[in-house]
């Protein structure tokens, strides 16, 4: 399981084909994951996904645990959660999981909760640790950083300003959320939520992804260096702390499993207090564990843009016992910083695992990504865009609050349902202006067709040796 085989590489770049294997299929990669931060890709029903050109999805941990997705349909695990919150409530503080405290907090592992049903998705779903609303609800709001499109700031068009809410003259300052050793405490609803390391795997756990990430503090560009270090080195000490919860959960589930399995002979396997010292390898065989609810865990490197630390994490993180990698946090102010950021970190990696990146997915990004050396994706923009009426096209975007007198069809030669049902974009503009549903759906299905379509041409572009040509005719229009 979690075998990561290269199928291809490029001679003139980093770029490769590969193949990662799941409990719900072979991922062929470079690949960009759909984003369904809570359980379901906005306009589109749990019905018609299986039908799509969908090969890979991304959960968000953190909103299906406080949307309590996880907990209502999870009863076996949800008592845990809820006692968390209630002793919340009535003390008012948070609750604090101490991880020494672990062995008395973890679940089962075997849930009756399946993220694959709950999405009705048959094929590999990640989820992501929370990491990122470390972010989005901490720095990245108190520095105006959004979410993805103006993650790269350019300071001469109003940055400043934005800037200048940060309170006092350090943008180390003023983070709306309390971060420490243990984990991030955020304020949500009047309460105020504790997730730590060994929370997010446990919540992960449940979610049932077959890729989770560690919990790690994504940084703003606007961090300091010695901020920026500081978290970097915190993310390194949570990255052991969710390896180590991972591989505990693991292992107790599997003598959980062998104890179900055979009540005559418990005398050898009921003490589990000896199994906080257990590591597991990758590749152990948890025979035990149900096959399709194994998980990869990747590590994540953090360090923003600061090459030493970039380095040091990339060291650090590569050599854990993990099947793979995300690169996340601030990745500069630019893209060529991101690219620099890539072009230090990825030569420190193995090999033979896979590298995932947090949060990116411009067409321009994926080329130049994939080319340093990125296997996959995830990105809000092409569903977030098509319910803002841009439509991704091999001549380019199209914004059809501009088009909403052309009578033809978003592209001809298109798969999806709506290009091949010759839905025209003066029609579709009507549909929008009356907020139809099938607006929704019809944009986001086309730019499902069009993304997919994308990583298919550039698989197919690394193993015919052609990725320079094919980069160049879709540079012509992005
Ligand atoms: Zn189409």
């Amino acid at each position: 399981m979690f075998e990561f085989k290269i199928l291809a590489k490029s001679i003139s770049s980093k770029a490769r084909v590969g193949e990662f294997s799941t409990p719900h299929g072979k991922l062929i990669t470079p690949n960009l994951a759909f984003v369904a931060t809570e359980g379901e890709i906005k306009s589109i029903t749990k019905e018609v996904l299986p039908t799509l050109p969908v090969n890979l999805i991304i959960v968000n941990t953190f909103h299906l645990w406080v949307k309590n997705v996880i907990q209502t349909i999870d009863d076996g695990r949800s008592k845990v959660d809820d006692e968390d919150r209630s002793s919340k409530i009535e003390n008012n503080q948070s609750s604090i999981l101490n991880p020494q405290d672990l062995s008395s907090t973890l679940y089962p592992l075997l849930s009756s909760f399946s993220v694959h049903d709950y999405v009705n998705f048959d094929k590999p779903i990640m989820s992501d640790s929370g990491g990122f609303q470390v972010f989005s609800m901490g720095f990245g709001k108190a520095h105006g950083v959004g979410k993805i499109t103006n993650i790269f700031p350019q300071l001469n068009v109003g940055y400043p300003e934005r800037a200048k809410r940060v309170e006092g003259s350090h943008y180390d300052q003023g983070n709306p959320l309390i971060i420490n050793e243990n984990g991030v405490e955020f304020p949500f609803n009047d309460q105020k939520l504790m997730l730590t390391p060994e929370k997010s795997i446990q919540l992960q756990q449940q979610i049932g992804a077959d890729i989770i990430f560690a919990f790690d503090e994504c940084t703003s560009p606007l961090n300091s260096y010695e901020y920026t270090k500081e978290a970097m080195e915190r993310t390194h000490r949570w990255l052991k702390r969710c390896i180590k919860t991972s591989q505990i959960n693991q292992k107790r589930s599997e003598v959980g499993k062998i104890r179900n399995q055979n009540n005559s002979d418990k005398s050898d396997i009921s003490d589990l207090s000896d199994l906080s010292g257990i590591r597991l390898p990758i590749s152990s065989d948890l025979s035990g564990l149900s096959e399709r609810r194994k998980q990869a865990l990747f590590g994540i490197i953090q360090g923003g843009h600061y090459e030493d630390l970039r380095k040091k994490s990339a060291k650090f993180v590569g050599k854990q016992d993990v099947p793979g990698f995300g690169i996340g946090g601030s990745l500069g102010r630019n893209k060529k910083d991101m690219h620099q950021v890539l072009e230090w970190v990825i030569p420190l990696l193995p090999d033979e695992k896979p590298r995932h990146l947090l949060g990116i997915g411009q067409v321009r990004d994926i080329f130049e990504c994939v080319e340093r050396g990125v296997d996959t994706f995830d990105c809000v923009i092409p569903t977030r865009e098509a319910r803002h009426q841009i439509l991704y096209t091999k001549h380019g975007r199209v914004n059809l609050k501009k088009m909403k007198n052309v009578n033809e069809a978003i592209e001809i030669d298109c798969n999806c349902l709506a290009c091949q049902s010759n839905v025209t974009m003066k029609q579709l503009s009507s549909l929008f202006l009356l907020k139809d549903p099938r607006a929704y759906y019809f944009s986001t299905i086309h730019n499902i067709q069009f993304f997919t379509d994308l990583m298919k041409n550039i698989r197919e572009a690394i193993e015919i040796k052609k990725l320079s040509k094919l980069k160049e005719i879709y540079f012509k229009f992005y």
